[in-house]
């Protein structure tokens, strides 16, 4: 095990905690339960509903990621690629315990 990366299994699980936490104090009001006293009322809690709605599904995509490494690791394929299968560079994974694509695999699959 490289140094750089001296626990992912405790990075994931924390990072997993801060994710289920945030979730958990963002509950999304379903559409049409509030009144508002003006239409800027409205508008900008339509806005902030939007917002939250994006930052959820960012969260439960980022969920994923980390529960996909923790499989990972359970498999023994934790800090390979899994698009080309070569190490993923410690620093990355480092910075970022869920990743999934090494940094050329991320790189193009943006484009
Ligand atoms: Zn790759």
């Amino acid at each position: 095990m490289d140094p750089a990366v001296a626990d992912p299994r405790a990075a994931l699980l924390a990072e997993r905690e801060r994710v289920l936490t945030e979730l958990a104090e963002n509950p999304v009001e379903s559409p049409g339960q509030m009144t508002y006293g003006s239409q800027a009322a409205a508008a900008t809690h339509v806005f902030e509903q939007q917002r939250d709605l994006a930052l959820r599904d960012h969260n439960r995509q980022h969920l994923s990621a980390i529960d996909a490494a923790l499989a990972r690791l359970d498999d023994g394929t934790y800090g390979r690629c899994t698009a080309c299968h070569q190490p993923i560079a410690p620093g990355r994974l480092e910075a970022l315990p869920w990743a999934a694509l090494c940094i050329d695999c991320q790189r193009s699959s943006r484009r």
